[in-house]
């Protein structure tokens, strides 16, 4: 069904891969297929929360009114008939292999082109599909937002990510157990309308490769190739080995960007690992405040701390792996795929002492210790030390003297005056060796500080900020999202009106569920 003057294409996706034969939307395991048709389910009673014209402009559908975008987001939008799927994909959770995920509960509406670029639109939240399992398919107002305000949150602090089109209430309730501890709540369900160059996971091609469908997951390879790295040339197995390649390249930028602005995915299943290396699927995610590597907010991991910050730069490798065995069918040679795991395991640490030395306002990299920063490093986790502030207020030394080096840890640490003093020679020990590579590199405290100021945010979306816009926001008081969503498109601005944001997290979030605490109850 082609009509004319649409906004939203139907997904090449659709078109060119296999498509599920059943149209039965129960849970159930869809073989020999990439997808499977779904509608969304009917809401009628659907309400907008936000929109953004920012991406409603980039994407060329600025004719959009209101009363289109809820429709659109509800997935009730005539463009969008008879072109919605949910894909079929696999992934490893938590280090083990857990067959079959797919989109339970987001539904693919189409594609819109605008200047040269594709943009894929899924809505989050819309109802059951075959991949459901024995979820609802709905998604609650409160990660709703989560996703909305990070994901662009991060567009803007030049993090690769998916990026939200507009968030709308279902007008239906939803059942959760919020902390998983047998209390579950009738919460206001909600929808998010998300957009990427396209939503193929590395789960994608795993479900394939694990079903021994050689002939399908050829099929996924050359349709990526096609319209995602059309760069990419050579014979099948080129093609495989060169799509890992780009992959890793691609991921490996994300992560370094994730460890400069101080985020915790939470979830780095296989299944939320994108081909594009966008950062997707926002659920029990965080920032570090007081320094701590270890560090994850995602409650159902604070046992192992498998998805902990920095483990990020290892488990990025291992989900890599995943994805070479994914590809290996195709390549049959194991070799070319391990060269190109080793050179990434490599280059993540030469990339993130790079970055790390980029923080401090250091631009020869190589001539600075990976001990030294190190050694900051330690220094940061002892004093409990706020991540963003230290990196934002370092402009401020200038002497170097034992005073402003105190000043600096007073304002950003979370532990008393008493506990600061005993570390306080460590400290002055480190910034004499800054203070000699500052003087080596020989640039201006301004010039360092305009470039420092453009890799360290003064202002990021920490746990209690999206708590407050989440409790407003359920009373139905959009204000606080509102001001948030406005202050996160200028991350590294001074925004002076807005320096109530540029704070330690408050005493009370600290032990409060949704600020430190997230389970992936959604
Ligand atoms: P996640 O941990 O959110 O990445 O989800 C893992 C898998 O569970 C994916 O296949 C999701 O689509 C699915 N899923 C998560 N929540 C729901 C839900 N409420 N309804 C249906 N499927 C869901
Ligand atoms: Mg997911």
């Amino acid at each position: 069904m082609i009509k004319e003057n649409e906004d939203i294409k139907a997904s090449s996706f659709t078109q060119e891969l296999p498509e599920d034969p059943s149209q039965l939307n129960q849970s159930r395991i869809v073989e020999k297929a990439c997808f499977s048709r779904v509608n969304p389910e009917k809401f009628p009673h659907g309400s907008l929360v936000h929109t953004n014209p920012l991406l409603q402009a980039e994407m060329g559908l600025e004719n959009l009114n209101e009363r289109e975008l809820l429709a659109l987001t509800l997935g009730a939008h005539p463009d969008t008939e008879g072109k919605t799927f949910a894909m079929c994909y696999g992934g490893h959770q938590f280090g083990q292999w857990a067959g079959q995920l797919g989109d339970g509960r987001a539904i693919n509406i189409g594609e819109v082109e605008n200047e040269g670029r594709g943009y894929a639109l899924q809505i989050k939240g819309s109802g059951p599909t075959p991949y459901s399992r024995r979820a609802d398919g709905n998604a609650v107002l409160r990660s709703s937002i989560r996703e909305y305000l990070c994901s662009e949150s991060m567009f803007h602090l030049g993090v690769p990510t998916t990026r939200a089109l507009s968030l709308a209430l279902s007008g239906n309730k939803v059942r959760r157990d919020p902390m998983y501890d047998g209390n579950p709540l009738d919460e206001k369900g909600a929808i998010v309308c998300r957009v990427a160059p396209s939503f193929i996971r590395f789960g994608n091609f795993q479900i394939l490769a694990a079903r021994e469908d050689k002939e399908n997951l050829e099929k996924l390879l050359k349709y990526t190739i096609k319209h995602h790295f059309p760069e990419i040339e050579g014979d099948l197995k080129t093609q495989a080995v060169s799509l890992l390649k780009a992959v890793a390249d691609k991921t490996r930028e994300m992560i370094i960007h994730w460890q400069r602005v101080g985020f915790v995915h939470g979830v780095m299943n296989t299944d939320n690992m994108s081909i594009h290396g966008v950062t997707i699927d926002y659920g029990p995610y965080g920032w570090l405040e007081n320094y701590d590597e270890e560090w994850t907010p995602n409650t159902t991991d604070a046992q192992n701390k498998r998805y902990g910050f920095q483990k990020q730069l290892k488990i990025s490798l291992w989900n890599l792996l995943q994805l070479a065995n994914g590809l290996y069918p195709l390549v049959d040679d194991a070799a070319p795929l391990e060269d190109i795991l080793h050179e990434y395991d490599d280059l993540i640490m030469k990339e993130y002492h790079q970055m790390m030395c980029a923080k401090l306002g250091l631009e020869n990299w190589e001539e600075t210790g990976i001990g030294f920063v190190k050694q900051l490093r330690g220094l940061l986790t002892k004093n409990q030390i706020d991540y963003i502030m230290f990196f934002r207020l370092l402009t401020e030394v200038d002497s170097y003297s034992e005073e402003e080096i105190k000043a600096l840890l007073e304002k950003t640490s979370y532990q008393s005056e008493e506990v600061l003093k005993i570390q306080l020679d460590e400290w002055v020990e480190w910034f004499s060796e800054l203070k000699e590579h500052v003087q080596k590199e020989g640039s201006s405290k301004e010039e360092r500080a305009v470039k420092m100021n453009l890799v360290n945010p003064k202002y990021v979306l920490r746990n209690y900020m999206a708590q407050l816009a989440i409790e407003a926001a359920d009373e139905g008081d959009n204000s606080v999202l509102n001001e948030l969503f406005e202050l996160l498109k200028n991350p590294y601005d001074e925004q002076p009106k807005m320096e109530k944001w540029f704070a330690k997290r408050p005493d009370w979030a600290l032990e409060k569920v949704g600020c430190s605490m997230l389970s992936c109850s959604s």
